[in-house]
């Protein structure tokens, strides 16, 4: 379903991702670990071109994100053609980013009304079935202020499947939560998993990556240098960096 071959990114001469190559399938649960710096959040965000790439390519569903082959090679694509193929992808951030002045109910009915073209009953329907899906049913029409961080970032993950999407990509989504809220976040995305949704997720959460991954990925200084099973990756790394990343956050 994600094909990510050669990508590489920059931030002016500081080159933060040098080579990427990842095959995503369909159902798999991908966990991104790997110390301060190392890329996780730059890759991800590359997935759905919220941040460009000077080399290689990303498809999504077969489809090539942010750009367009043309004679001189690859040129950027079309606004409203990322757009669409942002559609496919939902993303949950670290900070929940949802709309300050807008209900629960709100926030996620905003993006299939006006990008998805669905009609508003059509869309609060599927609101409220999501909401209930990560326990929320009742706080429809509160504001994202009177949530607290773990509801908020559960509003934010209803709002993104609201989307229909084939893939979802998840950045860090419980660093910036409460300890006694981290949990009830990875339960929705655990059954997200269960339900068979293809996720990325970058995350510090090894108890996660151990019970829900299929495959964990560890990063080092813009490269992927180990990717396997989370029995192998937890008892068995390949790679020494690995071993003392793991003998640091275990
Ligand atoms: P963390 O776990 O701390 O979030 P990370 O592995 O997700 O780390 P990234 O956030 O992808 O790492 O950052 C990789 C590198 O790119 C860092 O050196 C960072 O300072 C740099 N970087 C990230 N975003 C930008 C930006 N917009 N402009 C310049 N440099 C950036």
């Amino acid at each position: 379903i994600v094909t990510v071959r050669g990508v590489e990114k920059r931030y002016g001469n500081l080159q933060v991702l040098k080579g990427i190559d990842l095959d995503v399938y369909k159902g798999e649960v991908i966990v991104v670990v790997g110390s301060s710096g190392s890329g996780k959040t730059t890759f991800i965000r590359c997935i759905n071109h919220l941040e460009k790439i000077q080399g290689g390519r990303i498809e999504v569903n077969g489809r090539l994100i942010g750009y367009r082959e043309s004679k001189r090679g690859l040129v950027e694509d079309t606004e409203s053609n990322i757009a669409r193929q942002r559609c496919e992808i939902g993303m949950v951030f670290q900070l929940f980013h949802l709309f300050p002045h807008l209900t629960a109910l709100e926030n996620i009915i905003e993006a299939p009304i006006h990008v998805r073209k669905i009609s508003r009953d059509d869309a609060i329907e599927t609101a409220r079935v999501l909401l209930a899906r990560v326990g929320l049913k009742e706080k429809e029409n509160s504001y994202p202020s009177q949530l607290s961080g773990g509801q908020q970032q559960r509003v934010a993950i209803a709002r993104a499947l609201a989307m229909r999407p084939s893939i979802m990509l998840f950045d860090e989504p419980t660093s910036a939560l409460d300890p006694e809220m981290i949990g009830e976040v990875l339960d929705v995305m655990k059954e997200l998993a269960r339900e068979g949704m293809t996720m990325i997720v970058v995350s510090h959460e090894m108890g996660f990556a151990r019970e829900v991954a299929n495959r964990v990925i560890m990063m080092h200084e813009g490269r992927i240098i180990e990717d396997a099973p989370p029995e192998t990756f937890f008892t068995a790394p390949k790679h020494e960096r690995t071993a003392a990343f793991l003998s640091r956050v275990i």
